[in-house]
């Protein structure tokens, strides 16, 4: 089986976790959290970091850090993780939900205006598979309404965007107000579990800081001003943080190197087409995307069982928000209709895709998906 997600931790990993071990260094009390922070930050191109125990927990602390709360609306892409939602709906705001761009899957920054009501804070684009949101419209409405932008770059670490407002290029993670990422396995950059945001407003960050640590008192450290959560990240994630992004240049030119071998492969089958890379983009391919043409009358959920019989693992794209059961249940989207988030679910899967992917790998799926489709 050719494994959708497959890496080696061959840096120091092993080395850093030792000396946590050896100095006695477990809890987020240690010091390669700091230096994480420090580190990522600098990577990213902002001033602070403030680690957290996962991406979910990392967009619930910065939605809570831009104050947002109850009654609030905060604008965001139908075609996401769920996490984007629960964190706002955990704070008592409102999901509103934005249909994506058919040839990338990010969310159609032409639509965002007709969704701006009186109540919403802030707009949260997510960078999706590696690929950065067309942001120069984000930053207009931003402007023009008076709004926040909270970004989702955990599929986009060291992704860039070249912002012809601004006129230069930009990293995924330093165009927002504030920015969370997830350090999942699947990751880039991975801590096993956790998280982090990234912002250059002090203000932001303090509020961070506080709200993944039950809001400790400052003056007074067991006096609480506000309900905060524990989301704080170990010394011993923080360590594998520190190791991973190391190599970080490295994992990104990997991603790219496979994600050419694919495309000049995959250009070959008539019934698919990989995901295109914008000209304002520097994609870091965190997966291999592909989308079925629908006139050849087979879905991803079809494709995805062929292959597992040719040894190919694969996962299935994310499942728009105003079809989740929960929400359904609920009627939060009621009669609300993204037909080419629906049509991305329907026809979109990612191929192998990990770290430890080789070029004879990649020839094998593509033969599979030659056969399989046969
Ligand atoms: C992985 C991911 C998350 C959630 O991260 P966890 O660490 O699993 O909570 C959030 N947003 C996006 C876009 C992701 O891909």
């Amino acid at each position: 089986m050719i494994p959708v997600n497959e890496f080696s931790l061959v840096g120091n990993e092993a080395k850093y976790l030792k000396e946590c071990v050896d100095s006695g260094w477990i809890s987020s009390e240690g010091p390669f959290v700091r230096r994480f922070e420090e580190e990522f930050a600098s990577f990213v191109g902002v001033k602070y970091g403030i680690a957290v125990c996962n991406g979910t927990a990392a967009l619930e602390t910065a939605l809570f850090a831009l104050g947002i709360k109850a009654g609030d609306e905060v604008i965001m892409p139908s075609f996401t993780i769920i996490s984007c939602a629960i964190a706002c709906i955990r704070l008592g705001a409102k999901p509103v939900l934005v249909d994506i761009e058919p040839d990338n899957c990010t969310i159609d920054v032409n639509q965002i205006e007709g969704r701006i009501t009186p109540k919403t804070k802030a707009i949260m684009p997510v960078h999706i598979y590696g690929h950065p949101v067309d942001m120069d419209k984000v930053f207009e409405l931003a402007e023009k309404y008076k709004l926040k932008i909270i970004a989702d770059f955990a599929e986009a670490q060291g992704a860039q965007y070249y912002s012809n407002k601004k006129r230069k290029w930009m990293q995924c993670g330093a165009m927002s107000d504030v920015s969370a990422t997830s350090f999942y396995a699947n990751k880039i950059i991975t801590t096993g579990e956790g998280g982090m945001v990234v912002t250059d407003n002090p203000e932001y960050a303090g509020k961070s800081r506080a709200y993944r640590n039950l809001c400790f008192g400052i003056d007074e450290r067991f006096s609480h001003d506000e309900l905060g959560y524990n989301f704080r990240m170990t010394n011993l994630q923080a360590a594998i943080g520190v190791a991973r992004l190391e190599q970080v240049d490295k994992f990104i030119k990997i991603k790219r190197k496979l994600a050419e071998h694919y495309k000049t492969r995959l250009a070959e089958i008539k019934q698919i087409r990989f995901l295109t890379e914008k000209s304002y983009a520097k994609s870091v391919y965190w997966v291999y995307a592909i989308e079925l043409k629908p006139e050849f009358g087979v879905d991803a959920k079809e494709l995805m069982v062929r292959l597992r019989k040719y040894g190919v693992e694969t996962r299935p794209f994310f499942k728009g928000m105003h079809t989740q059961p929960v929400f359904v249940k609920s009627g939060l989207f009621r009669g609300e209709k993204y037909p080419n988030t629906d049509f991305a679910y329907k026809y979109g899967l990612y191929l192998p895709s990990g770290l430890a992917l080789t070029e004879n790998q990649i020839d094998k799926v593509v033969e599979a998906l030659r056969e399989a489709l046969k």
